[in-house]
């Protein structure tokens, strides 16, 4: 597999590191991707692509609810989205 996500994630440290203002306690600076996972499956490709919904439920009154109902999927990327190999 690929090492560009975690390539990717250096350079993306670096130009933060590189735009934080003079008071931040850069030893404190911690970059990650949004949807990384701990997977159990055996497959290395961690990050996921995140999609998220929401809609409105309608209550037995047959109005529509106050609040929106809220939810997210992961989808797992088959390829790298950087050189294209195909993830293991
Ligand atoms: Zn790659």
């Amino acid at each position: 597999m690929c090492n560009c996500l975690n390539e990717t994630l250096v350079e993306i440290t670096e130009r933060i590191t590189d735009t934080l203002s003079s008071d931040a306690d850069k030893s404190t600076l911690n970059v990650e991707y949004q949807n990384q996972f701990l997977r159990f499956d055996g497959k290395e490709n961690n990050v996921m692509i995140g999609v998220s919904f929401d809609y409105y439920k309608i209550k037995k009154d047959t109005t529509r609810a106050k609040n929106k109902t809220k939810g997210n999927v992961n989808l797992a990327m088959s390829y790298c989205p950087f050189c294209g190999d195909k993830y293991p």
